[in-house]
C-alpha cells in the first residue's frame, strides 16, 4: 500500500539547510499495524504528513496504492487524502461552531455521504469512543482528553485505507487510552485498515504493534517485528 524509497527532506532555516529526513525507505502492506518510534525531533511527525499527503518531499519517491504521489495539485492531493488516509493531529483541528457530531460527520459530508447516514456514522464512532452522551457538545465545552478523542472517530468514521495517528493517546487518561487503542486493533481486524502510529508507550507497541520502526536523526536505524525489535 505505501512505497517509500530515499525518501529527503530539509527546510531552509536562514542560510542553513536543515536535513530533517535522510533516505527513508520503507515498505507497509494493506492491514498492517506499524509504530513509529524515536526520539523527539528524529523527523516522525514529518515523516508521517509526508505519508499523509499534508506535506511534500525533496527527494526519492511516494507510492500510495501504486500512485506516484508527487507534485499534487491541492485538488488531486485531497482526492487521495479522502480515499486513502484517515489522520489524527497531535493537535486539535475542531470547527468551533460545530458540535461533536457536526465535526465528526464533516469529512463524511465531503465524501458525499447524505445526512443521515453520515450522522448515524459519526454517531457509532462516537459512542465507540465513549462520547455517546457528548455529541451535542461543542469543542470549547468538552475536555483535551474528549476533543482528542472527537478526532480519533473523526479519522475513523470514514473507515479510511490507512489510519495515520501522530501521538494520539498522549492527551489520555490510562483507560481511555486502552479503550482507543483496542478500537484501532479492531477496526484493524475487521475492515483490513493499515495503521502507523507515533507513540512512546512501549506497552502499546508491545501488545499492538505488528511492526516497529524505529527512527534517529532523520533516518530509519532498526525496523522489524516487536519480537525482533525488543529480543
Ligand atoms: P518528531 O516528530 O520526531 O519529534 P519532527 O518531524 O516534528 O520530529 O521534526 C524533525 C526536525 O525538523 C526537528 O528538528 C524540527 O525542529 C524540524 N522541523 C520540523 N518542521 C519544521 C519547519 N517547518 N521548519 C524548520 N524545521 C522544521
Ligand atoms: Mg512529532
Amino acid at each position: 500500500m505505501i512505497h517509500l524509497t530515499g525518501i529527503r527532506k530539509s527546510y531552509q532555516v536562514g542560510k542553513n539547510k536543515l536535513e530533517v529526513l535522510k533516505g527513508i525507505d520503507l515498505d507497509i502492506a494493506d492491514g498492517d499495524l506499524v509504530s513509529i518510534m524515536g526520539s523527539s525531533g528524529s523527523g516522525k511527525s514529518t515523516l508521517l504528513n509526508i505519508i499523509g499527503i499534508l506535506d511534500s518531499y525533496n527527494e526519492g519517491e511516494y507510492k500510495l496504492d501504486g500512485k506516484l504521489i508527487e507534485n499534487l495539485s491541492e485538488k488531486e492531493a485531497a482526492v487521495y487524502r479522502n480515499k486513502f488516509i484517515g489522520f489524527v493531529f497531535q493537535s486539535f483541528h475542531l470547527i468551533s461552531y460545530k458540535t461533536a457530531l457536526e465535526n465528526v460527520a464533516l469529512p463524511l459530508y465531503y465524501q458525499g455521504v447524505g445526512r443521515k447516514k453520515r450522522n448515524a456514522i459519526a454517531a457509532e464512532y462516537l459512542e465507540k469512543v465513549g462520547l455517546g452522551d457528548r455529541m451535542d457538545h461543542l469543542p470549547n465545552e468538552l475536555s483535551g482528553g474528549q476533543k482528542q478523542r472527537v478526532m480519533i472517530s473523526m479519522a475513523m468514521s470514514c473507515e479510511p485505507s490507512v489510519l495515520i495517528a501522530d501521538e494520539p493517546t498522549t492527551a489520555l487518561d490510562v483507560t481511555v487510552q486502552k479503550t482507543i487503542l483496542e478500537l484501532m486493533q479492531e477496526l484493524q481486524r475487521e475492515k483490513d485498515m493499515g495503521i502507523l502510529f507515533i507513540t512512546h508507550d512501549l506497552g502499546v507497541v508491545a501488545e499492538l504493534a505488528d511492526y516497529v520502526v524505529v527512527m534517529y536523526k532523520g533516518k530509519v536505524v532498526e525496523q522489524g517485528t516487536v519480537w525482533e525489535i525488543f529480543s
